[in-house]
């Protein structure tokens, strides 16, 4: 294998990369845009692991570089078997709902990486004082602590093992803010003069910050984080990039971690959030919200026929998805129901709030899933201004995107948060199994408003029997 062909190969890997995130931009061409990402991914993994067996080096521009032969080949590719086989038997084993939390686990292992690559890096530099060097493994290994730990909690949170109530430690900005001027003091001090300790002492920090960070945000903000660490998990893989030399690495990683920058802005933009105050771990925030509890009087109930009669007479029908239709699986009779209505003249479409569900475009997902069609389902903006002019809405399993409190209460810890405003319609059904808050711990005025009756029970089978119902009549 030349240079030529190694430096090419990179090339190409490169623009495919760039075409999977230009495809996974629309529904139609996902695919597509998957099988680019997937086809870059293989080119770019062989190609590495052989240039660094033959003993090819891209940046320096060098084929006579001692190769790591092939026992170091037979230990990688028993690595990749390994890995290969934990990832093919824990995605085949996630279910949709787990899908968040195992990304911001996945997120976890990319800062773990660049933490090792940096102490690798500097522990076997020959050049001590390539103060550039020492500058990239310092940032590297910071970035990389910092998604570390920030990846664990963020597990921890979507997970339901820790409890998704922002943690407000007295002065909870200036401990931020002095992690980051002491990182600051210590980059200069470690290029200046080269320690492994101060590499651990900004290690620990780095650790400890990722911890505070994540833990500082709010349930109602954590869909920011997650594409937050993404973006995070993709500087930690371009510090991981410059470490070794690596263009196609540096490449791939200011992708990812461009692209979810922009991401973590466009959802802050639709949760109304500050976009440096969430980054900044609740910067800006003195922690004040309550969301108490209050006394909004009774909810009514409704049965699946009572249901099924509404739909009946509805001429316009919007089904507001939320977490429960991915618990619940009900995607599915979601979409039958849909067929079944819309063969009657009902006008149905779909309203879906942009941080609905537990990941970004997790209800486009599962309605694609379901063959919902695509020119029904539509974003909160194109939707919100057309509920009181529809007979029936449905809200299934959604709970904190529905809430009235996030305009109505600025003492809500969801306040200023766009909801989608189902209860203009004539008549609300919210189907859920309990009372419960959602996510954000947050009770919801909806269920206690005159139009709104609650369908209690597992969505899926609710739809189901509305679905019967109708087809009884
Ligand atoms: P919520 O998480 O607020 O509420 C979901 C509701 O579904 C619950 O109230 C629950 O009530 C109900 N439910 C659960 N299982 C079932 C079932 N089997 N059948 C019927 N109902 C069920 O949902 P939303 O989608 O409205 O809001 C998403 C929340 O998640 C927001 O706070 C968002 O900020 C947060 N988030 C979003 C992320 C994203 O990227 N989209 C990432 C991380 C967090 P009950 O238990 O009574 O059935």
């Amino acid at each position: 294998m030349s240079l030529t062909l190694l430096q090419g190969s990179y090339i190409i890997a490169g623009l495919l990369f760039i075409l999977a995130l230009a495809g996974l931009s629309k529904h139609e061409s996902a695919k597509a845009g998957n099988t680019y990402g997937i086809i870059g991914m293989g080119i770019a993994l062989v190609i590495t692991v052989l240039g660094a067996v033959i003993g090819i080096d891209a940046v320096n521009n060098a084929s006579d570089r001692p190769g790591t032969g092939l026992p170091a080949l037979g230990l990688i590719l028993v690595a990749v078997l390994i890995g290969a086989a934990i990832g093919v038997w824990r995605a085949k084993k996630v279910e949709m709902t787990g899908m968040p939390e195992l990304i911001a686990m996945l997120h976890s292992f990319v800062g773990l990486a660049a933490v090792l690559v940096g102490y690798n890096s500097y522990l076997s530099a020959t050049g001590a004082d390539d103060k550039v060097h020492l500058a990239e493994v310092f940032i590297g290994v910071f970035i990389g602590a910092v998604t570390f730990t920030g990846s664990i909690i963020a597990y921890l949170k979507l997970s339901a093992r820790m409890k998704s109530a922002p943690l407000m430690l007295p002065a909870h900005n200036y401990v931020n803010l002095g992690a980051i001027v002491a990182f600051l003091g210590l980059t200069v001090w470690f290029v200046l003069a080269p320690s492994i300790w101060l590499l651990i002492v900004m290690t620990v920090i780095a650790l400890a910050l990722g911890l505070h960070l994540v833990a500082s945000i709010g349930g109602g903000d954590m869909p920011v984080v997650v594409s937050m660490l993404n973006s995070y998990s993709g500087w930690a893989a371009a510090a991981a990039g410059f470490m070794l030399n690596n263009d196609l690495l540096i490449i791939t990683g200011a992708l990812v971690g461009s692209s979810g920058a922009y991401l973590s802005y466009i959802m802050c933009t639709a949760m109304n959030r500050s976009f440096i105050s969430v980054i900044a771990g609740g910067f800006g925030s003195d922690g004040a919200i309550t969301g108490e509890t209050k006394d909004y009087g009774e909810h009514r109930e409704i049965t699946a026929e009572g249901a099924a009669e509404l739909l009946e007479d509805a001429k316009s029908v919007i089904i507001t998805p939320g977490y429960g239709m991915a618990v619940a699986q009900a995607q599915y009779p979601v979409a039958e129901l849909t067929t079944k209505l819309r063969a009657k003249g009902v006008h149905v479409r779909f309203g879906i709030h942009p941080v609905a569900g537990r990941l970004p475009g997790h209800m486009n997902v599962l309605l694609a899933e379901a063959k919902v069609p695509y020119d029904i389902v539509l974003e909160m903006d194109e939707i919100n201004d057309d509920f009181d002019k529809t007979d029936v809405v449905l809200v299934i399993g959604a709970n904190d995107t529905v809430n009235p409190a996030a305009l109505d209460d600025p003492s809500s810890p969801i306040a200023g948060m766009p909801v989608l405003k189902v209860w203009d319609a004539r008549n609300v059904i919210v189907f859920k199994r309990s009372m419960n808050a959602g996510y954000a711990g947050v009770q919801n005025p909806l269920f206690f408003k005159d139009n709104a009756q609650m369908l209690f029970g597992d969505a899926k089978v609710r739809v189901e029997d509305i679905i019967q119902a109708l087809s009884r009549s």
